[in-house]
């Protein structure tokens, strides 16, 4: 894990659509962009994403509870 280029908070606060989940969500919002290891080809740039998600992403669906909870993208 670890493949990303950007896995950051954006907003601390907004009521918006996750680009991953579809769910409607209020509160943080995160950006998120995988690094490519395909010649040529450029992972989709999300700028809505909840915290469950990116989470999920970065961390694989065991450890994410646990990181979520020591908010460590949210520096
Ligand atoms: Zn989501």
């Amino acid at each position: 894990m670890s493949s990303y280029k950007i896995a950051k908070l954006i907003k601390p606060f907004s009521n918006y659509k996750c680009e991953i989940c579809n769910k409607h969500r209020m509160g943080k919002v995160y950006e998120y962009q995988s690094i490519s290891f395909v010649r040529g080809y450029v992972p989709r740039h999300f700028k809505e994403m909840c915290g469950d998600c990116i989470y999920k992403e970065v961390y694989g669906t065991n450890l994410y509870k646990k990181k979520k909870k020591e908010g460590s993208l949210d520096k």
